[in-house]
């Protein structure tokens, strides 16, 4: 029986095209979002992978909605934390509502979602758990405190996570992307992204999804076993500049 994955914020962006990849590479997928009905609607009709609502920030919509992926899949042996928000602004502006919210879906969530198929896992001696930070994680971004405050502590969450995973034959790791062509970056004033950020990407190009999906499919295989508590930069060569 070929392995289940779930992948949080799996109905576009970035997570839509590891869905398609983690389903191209024989697993059963689920995809999780958290309220873009029409998205997630054209997604499923598109790729037949089942579609499941709920919000990652939320403890006990996570467990409601993992029993209804158990149902329809069977436990999970791959979880891709990818579900994530901006709520952008400068410091001295910033609201505890644009605060919570971000460390609420972008690290709490990680808690969420791991903590409840972390016991299957151990009991089943097999896991995988990738999760999807990003550059300004491990550099700071200005105008996003929140984001890079929550993106950083997932680096930390995966490498302590990935000590106590270890015995049992989980790995958890974590991608850091650059900038990706996503609704995500798309939102970014275009001229900002022309003088701003391009010239800052040694490729010259932003990343595509399929490329971050790459990753994930490989760091959900055996072949990755022996890589645990990394991080993988995938940012075209964008060096912190
Ligand atoms: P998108 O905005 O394109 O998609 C976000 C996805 O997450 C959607 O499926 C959305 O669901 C879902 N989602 C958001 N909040 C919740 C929640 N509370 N509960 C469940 N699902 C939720 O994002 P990207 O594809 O651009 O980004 C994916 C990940 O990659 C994020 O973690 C992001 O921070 C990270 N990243 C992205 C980069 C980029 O350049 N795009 C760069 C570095 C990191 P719905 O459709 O229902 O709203």
């Amino acid at each position: 029986m070929s392995r289940v994955a779930l992948v949080t914020g799996g109905t576009r962006g970035i997570g839509a095209a590891i869905c398609v990849a983690l389903s191209a590479a024989g697993y059963r997928v689920a995809a999780n979002y958290a309220g873009n009905e029409e998205k997630a609607r054209m997604f499923g009709e598109e790729t037949g992978i089942p579609v499941f609502k709920w919000d990652v920030s939320d403890y006990n919509s996570c467990s409601e909605g993992l029993s209804r992926v158990t149902e329809e899949l069977g436990p999970v042996d791959v979880l891709v934390n990818n579900a994530g928000i901006t709520r952008d602004g400068m410091f001295h502006k910033m609201t505890p509502e644009q605060w919570n919210e971000v460390i609420g879906t972008n690290l709490t969530g990680l808690f969420n979602m791991t903590h409840q198929v972390w016991g299957g896992m151990r009991e089943r001696g097999f896991g995988r758990i990738i999760n999807i930070s990003s550059i300004n994680g491990q550099k700071g971004q200005m105008g996003q405190v929140n984001y890079s405050a929550a993106k950083a502590g997932d680096l930390g969450f995966t490498k302590a996570l990935a000590q106590e995973g270890a015995a049992k034959k989980i790995t958890v790791n974590a991608i850091c992307p650059g900038y990706i062509a996503t609704e995500m970056v798309r939102a970014i004033p275009e001229a900002v992204l022309k003088e701003k950020i391009l010239p800052h990407i040694p490729v010259g190009r932003l990343g595509e999804p399929e490329e971050i999906a790459r990753c994930v499919v490989f760091l959900a295989s055996d072949d990755s076993g022996f890589i645990t508590g990394s991080t993988l930069t995938a940012n075209g060569g964008q060096y912190f500049c």
